[in-house]
């Protein structure tokens, strides 16, 4: 099985190589391969996102991806059409994202017993839509005094983000889907998004529908965290929202994700490069290992995926070996060492290999 790899930089590089090796403790035949970004990118291509790695992302239509640095205020970058014309991003992320086509970003937020406190009970999956909202890239200056964003909504985008969450809850035994928006204040862009959700939710009579305002939201998934289950939301509500909920498991260091396309798929854990801690060895693996274990359930090895999952779950909850962020002193190729035993365990051929 072909996976791109790519690898990223701040503490990309250091949680890849951890979480490489632990997939591979399950014993599936996975082919690495390894594909070009950013600064490495531009050395060989002359551009962070050219067309060369578009494609092989595409022809491998499943990769790993480690963060990237996000240059705060100067990200844009615009990339060439098949067809000619350019469109500028305004990040590296963003711009992976959409030459993909890749249109929600499903984020688990689930506690862990023994490290998530009052959350150990916390399962709910964020499914963010990626491809609109104020981070379209559709900014501009006025002078030095003003600038300005648009928020983009369309009913093509909300539509397919929210028949993607109805039928992930139906897949899933989830039992309700929850819109969240701020359409008090957005009436046209959050109050269609909210409408396109109200309308797909009619064709799923099995799968229970409410909406909340995102401010309230956020107040009640900390407060009264059972009340949500699945919840779709725009773009950049899911993004701060996961942040927040990956503060309640306890660490940016534990939360997954993936980015769906229809063409290629790509897995990365919701944090960021995190360049205060880089090169030190110290950061938390699992965020990136649980979202390559989502990779291996999306590429049909949900055994696996189940085994990876579990026997993180497991170290982490006996707390002996814990990165810094959970409170521990362990470092990043400890933990991951740890589990990458503890899923050779769990197989009876392998361990005695
Ligand atoms: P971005 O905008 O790309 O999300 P950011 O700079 O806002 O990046 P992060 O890079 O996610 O945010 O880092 C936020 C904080 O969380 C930092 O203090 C960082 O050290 C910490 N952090 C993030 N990921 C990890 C990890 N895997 N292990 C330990 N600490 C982490």
């Amino acid at each position: 099985m072909r996976v791109g790899v790519l690898k990223g930089n701040g503490i990309g590089p250091e949680i890849t190589s951890a979480v490489l090796q632990v997939l591979e403790a399950t014993g599936l035949p996975l082919e690495w391969v390894h594909i070009p970004i950013a600064d490495e990118a531009v050395e060989r291509y002359g551009h962070p996102l050219p067309r060369q790695v578009v494609d092989a992302l595409r022809e491998v239509k499943v990769a790993l991806k480690a963060p990237l640095i996000v240059n705060k205020g100067e990200g844009r970058l615009s990339c060439v059409q098949e067809d000619g014309s350019e469109v500028t991003y305004p990040s590296l992320n963003n711009a992976i994202r959409r030459e993909l086509k890749l249109f929600v970003n499903p984020r688990p937020l689930r506690g862990i017993p023994g490290i998530s406190g009052r959350y150990e009970n916390l399962d709910v999956v964020v499914m963010r839509e990626v491809t609109e909202d104020v981070y379209v890239g559709w900014e501009h200056r006025i002078g030095d005094v003003a600038a300005q964003a648009i928020k983009l909504t369309t009913r093509e985008a909300a539509v397919r983000v929210a028949r993607y969450s109805f039928d992930y809850a139906r897949r899933n035994g989830r039992r309700k889907v929850s819109c969240l928006h701020k359409a008090n204040v957005l009436n046209y862009t959050d109050g269609l998004f909210l409408r396109c959700c109200a309308e797909v939710a009619r064709e799923y009579p099995d799968i229970e529908f409410d909406d909340y305002m995102i401010d309230a939201a956020c107040y009640l998934i900390i407060k009264e965290p059972q009340r949500f289950d699945v919840v779709v939301t725009p773009n950049q509500y899911g993004d701060i929202l996961s942040d927040l909920g990956a503060g309640l498991v306890g660490s940016l260091g534990l939360a997954p994700g993936a980015n769906i396309g229809e063409v290629a798929s790509v897995f990365e854990a919701s944090h960021g490069a995190a360049p205060d801690i880089a090169g030190k060895g110290i950061a938390n693996p699992v965020a990136l290992l649980l979202s390559g274990a989502l990779l291996l359930q999306h590429a049909g090895h949900g055994r696996e995926a189940a085994s990876v999952v579990r026997a993180t779950r497991a170290v982490l909850g006996e707390g002996k070996v814990l990165t810094r962020d959970l409170g521990g002193t362990a470092n990043t190729l400890a933990l991951a060492g740890a589990i990458a035993d503890r899923v050779r365990a769990s197989d009876p051929d392998r361990s005695s290999a």
